[in-house]
């Protein structure tokens, strides 16, 4: 055999290292696909928070919401029902998720009727969001464009994600929550920060607590965003990070220093 050199040594070593590990990387690659992206809160260069409100089984309080709504027009909500309350508020109400649209304000995927979907397959999870989406498709009388999924119970299981991947949805948490008695909904309110996801639900308590909020976010300048404007401003955010950390030669721009 020819005596190799050093040299050659080398990079017959790093060549078959190479060839040994592209196997396991493409392995690896293939066995764990990048998760959905996943949202706790938008940017924190912005005074406003997401306002959501889950599972909406009540009508009346919807109703509620929706006239103060009216009177804070500036203010734009996202709503995650489950498919069951699509069906029976608009059997109730004919048209009220076509208000809520129309009028701006967001609709997000909370499931058909609430299950845990810890340890269901994502065959499950798929067929669910399928029905749901059909829900508010025959509601609206048309399909809409839906980009955020709150897991029911905060779950973040595997099926969920599979579902947020295969459908391009976000999967979309919290970073605080106004729910709950009058004075500890009003407290979480005074307490929050720039971009955060307010996490409530259609029910009386966290409507008494909007109706006394919102009169105080407009006085103290805060504004209040669909999730759609909240990540879209958030990606807007990461892209300029990346510029000015990619490139400071050239990019350093005012964006970059504010
Ligand atoms: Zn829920």
């Amino acid at each position: 055999m020819k005596n190799l050199s050093r040299r050659d040594f080398l990079k017959l070593g790093s060549a078959a290292l190479l060839a040994a590990s592209l196997p396991r990387l493409e392995f690896a690659q293939a066995s764990t696909p990048k998760p959905a992206p996943l949202i706790y809160h938008g940017s924190t260069r912005q005074r406003y928070v997401a306002l959501t409100y889950d599972d909406c089984y009540l009508l009346k309080r919807l109703q509620d919401l929706e006239i103060l709504l009216d009177a804070f027009p500036e203010f734009k909500i996202t709503l995650f029902p489950v498919g069951v309350a699509i069906e029976n508020l608009n059997r109730q109400d004919r048209g009220i998720w076509n208000r809520f649209h129309d009028k701006g304000h967001e609709i997000g995927y909370h499931s058909w009727d609430h299950k845990n979907f810890g340890g269901l397959s994502t065959q499950f999870v798929m067929d669910d969001y399928a029905r749901w989406l059909d829900a508010l498709s025959n509601a609206l009388g048309f399909q809409p464009l839906v980009r955020f999924a709150r897991p029911t119970f905060g779950s973040l299981s595997p099926g969920f994600d599979a579902l947020c991947r295969a459908e391009g949805l976000v999967s979309t948490m919290w970073s605080t929550g106004w729910g709950g008695a009058l004075a500890d909904g009003l407290r979480a309110a005074q307490r929050s920060k720039n971009g955060d996801i307010v996490l409530m639900h259609i029910r009386t308590e966290d409507y008494e607590t909007s109706r006394e909020a919102y009169p105080w976010m407009r006085e103290n300048g805060w504004g209040a965003v669909t999730l759609s404007k909240l990540y879209d401003d958030l990606l807007i955010d990461e892209h300029h990070l990346n510029d000015c950390e990619g490139d400071l030669g050239t990019s350093l721009t005012r964006t970059c220093m504010e």
